[in-house]
């Protein structure tokens, strides 16, 4: 009894690491597995095409588009008005569409085709590097694409990975989303890196929330640094009459 306070005391104290992510967050939500979803090629579209939109709508375009166009080499050769109309139902239709045909464009031009799975064989800096050059494609489609569509240990950190890693003070406050990536993705052995990134996001969307994070369901209370200003701020919110009241 003794030695579990000692222990809870002990925790409370000391700075939460990555480590301590993995195992709350891996005890709440169960072991993930990883299984391919799409080519490299096809993940790469689908990323575009799941920018600023909901995975429902990219889902639907992506189908969409896949289903008006036999194969990417279609896509890459159609008018970018026709690709536009095929994936109008995933929103910004107007931009999404000439930045799939350039990259589509630009690899069949380099390669010859839409086979990027060379990239597995690379050293990951060099993997990065390599899609990073293509037209309009940054660090976190470049990591989707490496440890989604390869196996391989990138680290992507979406909206809900960059406000939570925040919160929990793994990343300074200052940490630009680009930078995010770099840091991150070092915090764990290669072999944890998707489950870390997974674990990141289910907690982002379900208790971890933009708006009112439900700190007091969080198995990461004890070390969060934000959780006693958010909790202060959930009081004082909580006592201004409703008309008022401040998101959290
Ligand atoms: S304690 Fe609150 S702010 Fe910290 S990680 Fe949990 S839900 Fe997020």
């Amino acid at each position: 009894m003794e030695a579990t306070a000692k222990t809870a005391t002990t925790r409370r104290r000391r700075k939460l690491r990555a480590q301590d992510v993995m195992d709350c967050l891996g005890a709440q939500y169960g072991p993930v597995q990883w299984h391919v979803r799409y080519s490299p090629a096809e993940e790469l579209v689908y990323t575009i095409l799941s920018q600023h939109t909901s995975d429902l709508n990219s889902e639907r375009a992506f189908k969409s588009l896949m289903s008006a166009f036999d194969s990417l080499h279609a896509v890459a050769d159609a008018p970018v008005d026709a690709i536009e109309e095929a994936i109008r139902r995933g929103g910004l239709a107007k931009q999404k569409a000439p930045r799939i045909k350039n990259v589509l464009c630009q690899i069949r031009d380099e390669i010859g085709g839409f086979d990027l799975s060379f990239l597995a064989e690379m050293p990951l800096d060099d993997a990065k590097a390599w899609l990073k050059r293509l037209n309009g494609i940054g660090p976190k489609t470049a990591a989707i694409i490496l440890c989604f569509s390869l196996g391989m240990p990138a680290m992507p950190v979406d909206t809900h990975i960059f406000r939570v890693s925040k919160r929990l003070g793994l990343i300074g406050q200052k940490v630009n989303a680009d930078k995010a990536h770099d840091i991150l993705e070092p915090m764990v052995a290669p072999q944890d890196v998707f489950a870390f990134h997974m674990y990141l996001i289910q907690h982002g969307r379900q208790v971890c929330k933009a708006q009112r994070p439900l700190c007091g369901e969080c198995p990461l209370a004890w070390g969060c640094p934000a959780r006693p200003k958010i909790e202060r701020e959930a009081k004082r919110s909580a006592r201004k009459p409703a008309a008022k009241r401040k998101k959290v």
